[in-house]
């Protein structure tokens, strides 16, 4: 396997601390303020391989970077936790994902909503949403570290411990499953998130343009064609001839045309008015005695003097109710003096026509309308916007710092840097301006119910992810586990697999079967074929130690095992302070025995020999042996030294008195022995040499005194008293 990169633990922390720092400085926008981090996931690598204290350290570093941009201490707080938790529960051979959850579920969450509750301005409405999204966005790079964690190689780092435990095969496979199934769905629901807003966003900006552009154009309209109708009346007052009352009459039936227009008037050459209407405005004193001149009026003098058409700024309708009015006017000419005006008709448009148009707009979405004039005042705003009419127009730009494509704007509190409004707005060509509005936090709350709604749904689906994944791996390892108890306790009971076992598996199981009983009858077959050969070794063994130790011919001890085994029955007797006998034997005439009777039967004699031999020294420390052709030797340990003497005469007679009949033979052979024996106290001397010296002297005075005889010597008198007492009677 080759590593990720094999460093020491500090290395790795600082590349994590410097990876997660500069991540976190660039959070992935999601919508409005609401940003995805990803550089966390750093801390959560070093709680799995470092452990807590480098975990804390790069969480400390990661929350940085997140202090730079959002400018919130609680950073450092909450999630140096998380990584030490984490770091904690990994100890524990707990999962990250497993320990996220737990940790976002009673640590995290609650934290930070008392965190918002407690320490900043944030609203209470908006805390559920801010502190849920939160947790999201830790189990998001939570999964993110942990993924990258299994897909990595392993770190080899010294100095760091990792738990002792193997892991169990079923929970690293549902783990494995949770997680990147958890993963995916969250990548999933973020995705579908983002695309559902975006759409809403761009729904609502097309909405709001279409309707400022329909609107204005509407407005628009509205003033060019009362703009038209005056500029036409005029046109007819100029072709009329007749006094002020037939244009008194003219006016009342022409406002009737254009009830837009709340008054009219038609004033002569010095701006005294001739004709008003509603008429009942001619019953003014002023006007009656024609003192009351709108000489100085704008609209009088663009008229008059200018000989222009004109529609005059907003102002406040004066004496007619207190609606915001323009002015529009046109000249009067004489009549033949085409260039010569001989007055003004002027009619005073109500503005207050637009709360119809609002009321019918506002029937279908929440939209407000706001209008200003060239001088930036506002003419109109709907009820609900609070604003009143003809002051200065005062607004900002706002959410500048949102991720959206809309046009966001506040109206009342200026400095705040949440919007309060979207808006579209088109100008008019007279540098009037019209603004559709629609409030923020409608579709701020739509969003959040959404993402609330979607990752609740997505809560769910790991829960159940989860609970298939424990399934499917359980299918897998549970015949897997039966196959390891069944091979590591073969004496056992077999348990069968389970019928729903893979196939794969029910083969492994088979064949891991058929072996081990093809290994069974090897092992019997190899163990028999051991004691077969362990018994035949024995058997070998033994006829080898008989053929190392005993004559073939006589099954005596030979010489060789005799000379070796003087030493250790000396020792002992020395130490005990008793006597030795050793005694040679030499069977007389021999020569002549086997020249008689042929070489068998001198063989079947030493045989008989050797029996009789045995029969008279059979204690189990008397070492009775074949010296060498018809020669015997016994060492007789522990012997009574004035007794031996006396029994090798014994054994002598029974020899001489008893002649071997061989079976098929015509004549009964007879034997003779010579005897010498040197009999001492054990300490006489160690070697074997010494004692043979003795006796073989003893047997050639034997041989020289007439042969069937024994000649003994008790060598000194340290022989037990006991034994010298028990000879003397
Ligand atoms: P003596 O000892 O009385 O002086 O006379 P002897 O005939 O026994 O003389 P000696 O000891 O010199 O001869 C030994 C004879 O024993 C020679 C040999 O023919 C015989 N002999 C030695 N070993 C064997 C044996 O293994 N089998 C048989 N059949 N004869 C043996
Ligand atoms: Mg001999
Ligand atoms: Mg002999």
């Amino acid at each position: 396997m080759s590593y990720f990169f094999s460093a020491s633990p500090p290395r790795t922390a600082i590349i994590l601390a410097f990876c997660g720092f500069l991540l976190n400085l660039y959070p992935l926008p999601l919508f409005a303020n609401v940003q995805l981090i990803l550089g966390n996931a750093a801390y959560v690598i070093a709680a799995v391989v470092l452990g807590p204290r480098y975990a804390v350290a790069v969480a400390l570093s990661c929350a940085a970077g997140l202090f730079m941009i959002w400018g919130t201490t609680h950073v450092f707080v909450l999630f140096p936790l998380e990584a030490l938790v984490l770091a904690m529960a990994t100890r524990r051979g707990i999962y990250s994902l497993y320990a996220g959850v737990g940790f976002w579920l009673l640590i995290g969450t609650p934290l930070f909503y008392l965190y918002g509750l407690t320490l900043t301005s944030l609203p209470v409405s908006h805390l559920p949403f801010i502190a849920f999204k939160q947790a999201i966005n830790g189990l998001f790079y939570i999964g993110l570290g942990a993924v990258l964690l299994l897909m990595l190689p392993k770190l080899t780092l010294s100095g760091i411990s990792h738990p002792k435990t193997p892991e169990r095969f079923s929970d690293k496979l549902t783990y494995s499953f949770t997680l990147f199934i958890s993963l995916a769905m969250l990548i999933a629901a973020l995705l579908f998130n983002q695309f559902f807003i975006e759409r809403q966003q761009l729904l609502i900006k097309k909405n709001l343009q279409n309707n400022a552009l329909h609107l204005s154009q509407f407005t628009f309209d509205y003033l060019q064609e009362h703009q038209r109708a005056i500029a036409q009346g005029a046109q007819w007052l100029s072709m009329m001839d007749g006094g002020s009352e037939k244009q008194q009459h003219w006016l009342t039936l022409f406002n009737h045309g254009y009830p837009a227009f709340l008054t009219m008037l038609i004033a002569n050459e010095r701006g005294h008015i001739v004709a008003a209407s509603p008429a009942a405005r001619m019953m003014d004193e002023a006007i009656k005695k024609g003192e009351y001149s709108v000489a100085d009026r704008h609209y009088f003098k663009e008229a008059f003097y200018n000989q222009t058409p004109f529609v005059s700024p907003v102002f406040m309708g004066r004496g007619f109710g207190s609606d915001p009015i323009v002015a529009v006017s046109a000249p009067i000419y004489s009549q033949g003096r085409p260039s010569h005006p001989s007055g003004i008709l002027e009619g005073s448009l109500d503005l207050n026509r637009f709360v119809l148009i609002d009321k019918q707009n506002r029937h279908h979405s929440e939209q407000y309308l706001l209008l200003t004039d060239e001088n930036n005042r506002v003419i109109y705003a709907s009820a609900p916007l609070n604003i009143t009419a003809l002051s200065e127009f005062a607004s900002a730009e706002s959410g500048l710092e949102y991720r959206t494509s809309l046009q966001l704007i506040n109206l009342h509190d200026l400095t705040n840097p949440n919007p309060e409004y979207i808006y579209a707005q088109e100008p008019l060509a007279n540098g009037w301006r019209l603004m559709v509005l629609t409030p923020f936090a409608p579709l701020m709350q739509m969003a959040e119910t959404q993402f609330l709604r979607t990752c609740i749904l997505l809560i769910i689906s790991m829960g159940f992810s989860f609970y298939l994944a424990r399934l499917i791996s359980r299918m897998l390892t549970s015949p897997l586990e039966t196959i390891a108890h069944e091979f590591n306790s073969p004496g056992k009971q077999s348990k069968p697999l389970p019928a729903d076992a893979p196939a794969e598996v029910q083969t492994l199981y088979q064949s891991l079967k058929a072996s081990q009983q093809q290994l069974l009858s090897y092992q019997l077959e190899l163990e028999e074929k051991v004691a077969f050969r362990t018994f035949e070794l024995e058997k070998a063994n033994q006829k080898l130690q008989a053929l190392a130790e005993r004559d073939p011919l006589t099954g005596l001890y030979n010489r060789r095992y005799t000379t070796a085994g003087f030493a250790p029955l000396q020792a002992m007797c020395e130490r005990s302070g008793e006597a030795i006998a050793v005694v040679i034997l030499d069977l007389d005439f021999f020569k002549a025995i086997n020249d008689n009777h042929g070489h068998l039967a001198g063989d079947e004699c030493l045989r008989q020999v050797a029996i009789l031999l045995t029969q008279h020294f059979k204690r189990d420390s008397d070492l009775v042996a074949r010296y060498g052709g018809e020669e015997f030797l016994l060492i007789l340990p522990m012997t009574n030294a004035l007794k031996i003497e006396h029994h090798l005469n014994l054994l002598r007679e029974q020899l001489a008195r008893h002649p071997v009949v061989l079976p098929g033979a015509q004549e009964p052979i007879h034997l003779s022995v010579s005897v010498g024996a040197a009999v001492a106290n054990a300490s006489f001397s160690d070697t074997l040499e010494a004692w043979l010296k003795v006796a073989d002297d003893n047997l050639y005075q034997a041989k020289a005194e007439g042969r069937n005889r024994v000649v003994c010597t008790l060598i000194n008198d340290e022989i037990p008293r006991q034994q010298v007492m028990d000879h003397k009677p």
